[in-house]
């Protein structure tokens, strides 16, 4: 398939529906306008202190088309279903990422990295908007991204970047281009996976001024590598099982299936040895692709900063669940992230940190100024060595409810060792576990017990939730069951 692209300039309220249209895979809903003169609401620009300056914006959020060759381009991997505990710069013991290893020895390494959502739309409006999902609008599949939400690429071309974001034609981006997540971006380019290299080398080769490329990489996703290198054959039962999970739900969901695989797991390890390895291999496709990508840009190392990172991680049967959807637990919010940037030494940073610090961080990086009453934080001090301030990380779902079309809302409050869940109005704390992920807490501590369900609760005020599901169009539902969704 030939690559095709996409010009997005300057129509971000309604950049989901140019995106649903051209894709024909989704039904769109449409956006109110931005207003003239919003409220204080989360996620718009801030004052900015360098207003008049060359290159940069005034507070009144002209954009200058200045190119300021001194300002550091940003190259920034997204991994879908990337699971940190699976890359070898994080501790795993198989060779899956030589690639993201190389580059973590020569970067900034979060340890303690969270995602603030469990699917790839909701994650990547925290990721560009510094928001959390219920903040951004955006807590379900084909939810649209608040209208009056700046994105990360709006932000930066105020200060005189070009964006691009470059997609796996293959990978299905309807819905999450629908939500809203890329918007800002002036293009986005759809591009077969073995040209993603070449388009990037060629787009930022187009122009002196500094630039933002997203690459969103989806080969540790679901079904998982095609075998090699870490398995030569698919059990037949995991096999049947990959086949099930891909096909339409029965009664509501893939619970049926998924307890049944996760009973023929316990009792055979060889399947779940046969999983892990299937998985390791979509991880490694992973990497392979990242080391494409870092090559494509090598020659601009000096003034690129380049970050990979995970949306979310995936089940593998912990707990007998699998994939991501509606997954709530340390395996699937536990994200990875790198940075290697200019003047930016070597260094392991224990913090927890989630998705939504990375956008204040990299406009730090840059010099530029992050939206006012975004939720994240930046973590430019702990690249440096510093010390971040304890900060609980909010993590937000939706859940299904059968066929009735209705979802509830989850949030867990993590805030190591702990692992505060409120369902639906039941709150449970549990403790992470370095060996069995999470456990029941030794004793019950009901001052801290309070203290956490405060924090949860000051973190999510505002949300937005909406118990009836967002329609999707069959053929969107079809694209995603396709890849493990319902
Ligand atoms: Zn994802």
């Amino acid at each position: 398939m030939l690559p095709y692209r996409l010009r997005l300039k300057r129509i971000p309220p309604n950049f989901h529906l140019a995106i649903v249209l051209l894709l024909g895979s989704c039904d769109a809903q449409k956006a109110d306008p931005v207003p003239a003169s919003p409220p204080a609401a989360p996620g718009r620009p801030g004052p900015d202190p360098r207003a008049g300056s060359p290159g940069a914006p005034g507070a009144a959020g002209k954009r200058s088309f200045v190119a300021d060759s001194k300002l550091p381009n940003l190259l920034l991997i997204t991994v879908c279903s990337f699971r940190s505990d699976h890359i070898g710069a994080y501790g795993y013991s198989r060779a899956t990422t030589p690639n993201l290893d190389a580059m973590a020895l020569e970067s900034a390494v979060f340890e303690g990295a969270w995602s603030n959502a469990t699917h790839t739309g909701a994650s990547h409006a925290a990721l560009f908007s510094g928001l959390i999902p219920g903040h951004a609008g955006i807590l379900d599949i084909g939810e649209p991204l608040r209208p009056d939400v700046m994105t990360l690429p709006e932000v930066m071309s105020r200060y005189g970047y070009r964006s691009s974001g470059f997609i796996d034609v293959e990978s299905n981006f309807g819905a999450e281009a629908a939500g809203g997540m890329a918007r800002g971006f002036d293009e986005l380019q759809f591009v077969p996976l073995a040209q993603v290299g070449r388009a990037v080398q060629r787009w930022v080769a187009r122009d002196r001024r500094p630039w933002l490329a997203w690459v969103h990489i989806r080969l540790a996703h679901l079904p998982y590598g095609a075998g090699p290198p870490f398995t030569t054959k698919i059990e037949p039962e995991v096999a049947s099982w990959l086949a099930a999970v891909r096909a339409p739900m029965i009664d509501g969901s893939h619970d049926g299936v998924n307890d049944a695989f996760a009973g023929a797991m316990a009792a055979n390890p060889v399947l779940r040895e046969n999983l892990l390895a299937l998985y390791d291999s979509g991880v490694h496709d992973a990497d392979a692709q990242i080391g494409v990508v870092l090559d494509a840009v090598a020659d601009r190392r000096a003034t690129t900063i380049q970050v990979v990172l995970a949306d979310h991680g995936d089940a593998l049967g912990e707990r007998g669940h699998f994939g991501h959807q509606d997954v709530v637990q340390p395996e699937v919010l536990r994200v990875p992230l790198v940075v290697r940037a200019p003047g930016i030494a070597p260094i392991r940073v224990p913090d927890t940190v989630s998705l939504v610090d990375v956008m204040p961080t990299l406009l730090e990086l840059i010099g530029a100024v992050p939206p006012a009453g975004i939720d994240g934080r930046s973590l430019a001090a702990a690249l440096r060595g510093g010390a971040l301030p304890v900060k609980p990380v909010l993590a937000q779902a939706v859940i299904r409810a059968g066929k009735a079309n209705t979802v509830r809302l989850l949030e867990v409050l993590v805030r190591p060792p702990w692992w505060l869940t409120v369902d639906d109005g039941d709150t449970t704390l549990l403790q992470l576990d370095p060996a069995r992920g999470l456990v029941a807490p030794p004793s019950t501590d009901a001052a801290l017990f309070s203290e956490l369900e405060a924090a949860r609760a000051a973190a999510s005020a505002g949300s937005e939730f909406r118990e009836v599901r967002p329609k999707l169009s069959m053929e969107l539902k079809k694209a995603l069951q396709k890849q493990g969704y319902w």
